[in-house]
């Protein structure tokens, strides 16, 4: 059972502190849903092209389906996209990329799974290599199911999802925060127990405001231990300081 944590650790850093009262005000939910509205036109999508259903989406980007003009434009660094849109199935290595690629997105931040291969498998539910559920690993907002969908469906899910943003309703990107140890114990079943990224979820975590009971928990306790291992490498790793190397002030 997890006990209950506190939300700020002591020595947490300012800038990792929890919102206070003064802005969770009006005045703060006014404009987070003014920005919600404006997000909601404005999507910058990651094609994550890993699977046969990325054949449709040339279609619904160019002149007959235009995705443009609902406001949704292809972006080509996870740093600057709103949205991974995963276009079927994955293998296990893929997925890490993947995940290494989400946690690189700024919240709000938002997935969806394109094809039944995302949902369940597909037709490679019982292949060693792939992937069965992508929510398993990290927080969907939506699939479009079939194999492949058509343009139609595609473009129905994206005008779905804008509404959902607009009405801040789409806060899967939430869960990561909230139930990380969950999601890290997915992902270090499949990869093995040394499974890691350069991301601090745990301190991004308490820097939106999200920290709760399982962010952190037996998975994550693993990843402390790794982390004072790594550090303790660091004065082996490093070369020595040369007797007539120049210092920068
Ligand atoms: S759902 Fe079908 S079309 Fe899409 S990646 Fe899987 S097998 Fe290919």
């Amino acid at each position: 059972m997890n006990e209950q944590v506190p939300a700020v650790a002591d020595d947490a850093p300012e800038a990792c502190r929890t919102p206070d009262a003064e802005e969770r005000s009006l005045w703060r939910r006014v404009m987070d849903q003014v920005a919600d509205h404006c997000r909601s036109r404005s999507l910058f999508v990651l094609h994550y092209c890993t699977g046969c259903g990325a054949v449709e989406l040339p279609p619904t980007i160019t002149s007959r389906f235009d995705m443009e003009r609902v406001g949704v434009s292809p972006m080509v660094t996870p740093r600057q996209a709103d949205l991974l849109l995963i276009t079927g199935y994955l293998s296990v290595k893929t997925l890490k990329r993947v995940i290494l690629s989400y946690e690189q997105m700024q919240s709000p931040k938002y997935v969806l799974g394109f094809g039944s291969c995302t949902i369940n498998g597909g037709m490679y539910w019982n292949s060693y290599a792939t992937v069965k559920r992508l929510d398993q690993y990290i927080p969907v907002d939506g699939f479009i199911a079939g194999c492949m969908p058509r343009p139609e469906a595609v473009q129905q899910v994206f005008l779905d999802l804008m509404a959902r943003i607009d009405a801040g309703q789409a806060n899967a990107w939430r869960d990561y925060y909230l139930d990380y140890n969950r999601y890290l114990g997915h992902q270090a079943a499949l990869f093995g127990e040394d499974w890691h990224t350069p991301t601090d979820v745990v301190a991004e975590a308490r820097h939106y405001g999200h920290f709760g009971p399982g962010t952190t928990g037996v998975h994550t306790a693993r990843l402390e231990t790794y982390t004072e291992w790594a550090m303790s490498k660091i004065p082996e790793l490093l070369p020595e300081r040369g007797a007539n190397e120049k210092v920068r002030p």
